[in-house]
């Protein structure tokens, strides 16, 4: 069993669990006093522990050992626009075992949902990390309207525009195609929704120098199933 906590671990420091985290360790997965587990909070790496009481309302943990130093993954954020429930769902699981660091729902101008329960979502990012390993939990943004996004943006971060219309790969952009760019930085993949981008902002896009244009294959992928092309492209390239 794997937990995030958001408590500092230290060997000196017995932590006390919330009824929902004894509720899981204890009645969900039968872990009894005595057990071990593997905890981390995102700031200390990871660490062994016990479980030194255990009840049905509460328990306290005992860190022992840690296994792992902290690590932090690439500086790469995923913006996407969310799309029906369980394709959303999907998108922020794979993002996080994929390695995103920060994940930001979009809103386009052919985005069809103007809402998004951002607190499911990072519960969904928080179950991923702990299922796949990572040493942090990844943040969900709150959705944020892609053009303010483009507004204000960081031109040390590069865009990945990953563009359905350039299947055919020979279109001009201001700074160039996803596999020609080199070098170190922070990087944000971007997704458009089902319904794909506008001209306006395909246009938008191709004359900012941050943005890279990625053509992901001959073919129409869905925005769940272009998010891991992407993610996986990206990472053979600038990952470690
Ligand atoms: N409705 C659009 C169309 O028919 O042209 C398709 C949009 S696609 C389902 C959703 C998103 O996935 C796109 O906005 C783009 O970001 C990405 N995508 C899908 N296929 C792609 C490809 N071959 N190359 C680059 N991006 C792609």
């Amino acid at each position: 069993v794997r937990l995030f906590v958001e408590h500092p671990l230290t060997p000196s420091q017995p932590l006390p669990l919330t009824r929902e985290q004894a509720h899981y360790l204890f009645s969900v997965m039968r872990l009894g006093e005595g057990a071990e587990l593997t905890l981390f909070n995102g700031v200390d790496g990871e660490w062994r522990a016990r479980v030194s009481e255990a009840g049905k309302k509460g328990g306290v943990l005992e860190p022992v050992e840690r296994l792992r130093e902290q690590a932090g993954p690439p500086d790469l954020w995923l913006l996407f626009a969310p799309v029906k429930k369980a394709r959303t769902d999907f998108i922020v699981e794979k993002a996080v075992e994929m390695g995103a660091a920060r994940l930001v729902p979009v809103q386009t101008e052919f985005t069809n949902s103007e809402r998004i329960r951002q607190d499911r979502l990072q519960a969904h990012a928080r179950e991923a990390a702990e299922q796949c390993g990572a040493l942090v939990v990844p943040e969900v943004a709150e959705l944020a309207r892609l053009d303010r996004l483009l507004s204000h943006w960081d031109a040390t971060r590069r865009i990945m525009f990953c563009d359905e219309a350039e299947v055919e790969g020979d279109a001009q952009t201001a700074s160039g195609r996803f596999e020609d760019a080199t070098g170190d930085g922070p990087w944000a993949i971007l997704i458009g929704p089902e319904g794909g981008f506008s001209e306006g902002e395909r246009k938008r896009l191709r004359q900012m120098a941050s943005a890279h244009v990625a053509a992901l294959g001959p073919r129409i992928l869905r925005a769940d199933t272009a998010a891991v092309a992407a993610l996986t492209l990206w990472q053979t390239r600038f990952g470690d």
